[in-house]
């Protein structure tokens, strides 16, 4: 079986791509082809002295850093599965997910402080700059141990945390290496492609990262998303492809450097992961041109699995954007609660059948004989509908909607409508526990610059106008930042225990 990283150091020895080229651009150092072929072996060299070998778990405590990427790529050459911790989370809890993964190996930055402590640590392996990437092309590249196989685990990738604690997912060489192939065969890209890095390489970062260097194309890694930071990469570096969750999108436009920045090569800026606002998006599109591609999924699904090439402009009800089309081997139903499909402009629980799909959870064993995902079909816990063209317009998460009174209330509804207030840079609605079982419709907003705070006096008014006087919220909340989880998403978990009155989790 051939995995990704056994095609990825194919594409780097091949004739055609010059040896020194940059493949992997960094603010301290660039990474030429034949030194990251000779690095990927060296990495799996030093793995293996460590003991890992196939099946075995290797943590990473890192940021984003050429040296991270691959050392994942050397332990996935190996057969095994890495799993990334949070360098935001608690000690305590970066320690259980060390002992219940079983993780050999712990590969951490030169920063890194506040390691886990308590139980049984793994080793520690310290990732220098250059420690896989400099020196010379190694004479004996590593011939793995085992063989890895389809149904090996490549990682163990947390969800987005925005409905509870994160869960761990199982992803697997097979599934991994389709949803990169399904990617290419979609966006044509070659070795002009540039990709900057600027979110998690933990996250859909990496594997935009891993797509673009299998396709010939280079990645410009940074630390972390800051939007004059990622605009001047752009300018500087050519950039042709980002991915960026919304909330990240609208911090790019609003930012006042984006006036007096050159991003004419931008080609492809794929948004998704939370709803995307309209009136964002032609914004968007006006200040960069035909670039925008959405995208739709779920860790569970492979998090790629319905994509919307330059179709922004499709919206459903309440005007909002379409999360897109099926992609092709991808069939979407949406489904009542007794698990009836329904007809198209029927609304009810999105459910999804990729070839993508995870193993199943980590530390949660299926019933012998049962499937992880059975029938090969994934509830994906958002609520939505299929419009006769087959485009997916998603109403809300399952678990968001607010019950007031009875009344089912959608966040993401609110969020929308909000987003085109002149007075609003960022917002996320939310529901708060209130007496009876009830709950409330809460709001956190970010004004915009310029705008007195007082102006969210008005917003309440705003939203009744048009999504009626049930939406009327019980508060907003002014903020200066808008809390986000590493992935990028509003914190609503944090938000909701501020407002709710309990503590914040952190
Ligand atoms: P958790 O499962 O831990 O609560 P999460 O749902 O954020 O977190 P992810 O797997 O990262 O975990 O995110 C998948 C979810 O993100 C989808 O189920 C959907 O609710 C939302 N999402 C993804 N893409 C889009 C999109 N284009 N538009 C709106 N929502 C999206």
């Amino acid at each position: 079986y051939e995995s990704y990283v056994d095609a990825l150091l194919a594409v780097l020895a091949r004739p055609d791509h010059p040896p020194a080229r940059p493949v992997i651009v960094a603010a301290d150092r660039t990474v030429g082809a034949r030194a990251l072929h000779a690095g990927i072996h060296r990495a799996a060299r030093l793995l293996a002295a460590r003991g890992v070998t196939r099946g075995s778990t290797v943590a990473l405590l890192t940021g984003n850093h050429p040296e991270a990427l691959v050392a994942r790529y050397g332990a996935n050459l190996l057969g095994a599965r890495v799993v990334h911790l949070s360098p935001g989370s608690p000690a305590a809890a970066r320690a259980r997910i060390l002992e219940s993964t079983g993780a050999v190996l712990l590969l951490v930055d030169p920063a890194t402080r506040d390691l886990p402590t308590g139980t049984p640590e793994p080793l520690r392996l310290v990732l220098d700059p250059g420690l896989f990437t400099d020196g010379e092309p190694d004479r004996h590249p590593v011939t793995p141990p085992a063989a890895v196989r389809p149904e090996d685990d490549w990682c163990l990738r947390f969800t987005g945390g925005t409905t509870g604690p994160p869960k761990l997912v199982r992803l697997s060489h097979g599934p991994y290496r389709r949803m990169l192939a399904g990617h290419a065969a979609h966006f044509p890209s070659g070795a002009s492609v540039r990709f900057l890095a600027c979110t998690a390489l933990a996250h859909v970062a990496g594997i935009a990262a891993d797509a673009t260097l299998l396709a010939g194309g280079s990645v410009v890694v940074q630390e972390g998303f800051d939007p004059a930071g990622v605009l001047a990469a752009v300018e500087r570096y050519g950039v042709t492809d980002l991915w960026l969750l919304p909330p990240l999108l609208h911090e790019l436009l609003d930012h006042p450097d984006l006036a007096t920045t050159d991003v004419s090569a931008l080609r492809r800026l794929f948004y998704g992961g939370t709803p995307a606002s309209a009136a964002r998006l032609r914004r968007a599109a006006e200040v960069f041109g035909p670039v925008l591609h959405g995208s739709y999924g779920q860790t569970e699904t492979g998090p790629i699995s319905e994509v919307l090439p330059h179709e922004h402009t499709v919206t459903g009800p309440g005007g909002r954007v379409t999360a897109g089309r099926p992609l092709p081997g991808v069939d979407v139903e949406i489904r009542d609660p007794s698990g009836m499909a329904l007809p198209p402009g029927s609304t009810g629980e999105v459910h999804v059948r990729t070839p993508t799909a995870m193993a199943g959870y980590w530390g949660r064993p299926e019933p012998a004989g049962a499937a992880a995902v059975p029938d090969g079909w994934t509830a994906t816990g958002d609520l939505g509908l299929l419009d006769a063209r087959g485009y997916l317009h998603l109403v809300d998460r399952l678990k968001e909607t607010v019950i007031v009174v009875g009344a089912h209330l959608h966040p993401a509804e609110v969020e929308e409508v909000l987003h085109a207030h002149p007075a609003v840079a960022r917002c996320a609605a939310f529901g708060i526990s209130a007496a009876d079982g009830d709950e409330e419709l809460h709001v956190a907003v970010v004004t915009a610059a310029g705008r007195a705070p007082d102006a969210a006096r008005e917003l309440g008014a705003f939203v009744t106008a048009r999504l009626g006087a049930a939406y009327e919220p019980a508060a907003i909340h002014v903020m200066d930042r808008l809390p986000l989880t590493e992935a990028g998403k509003p914190d609503k978990v944090l938000l909701r225990s501020r407002y709710g009155g309990g503590a914040d989790p952190a």
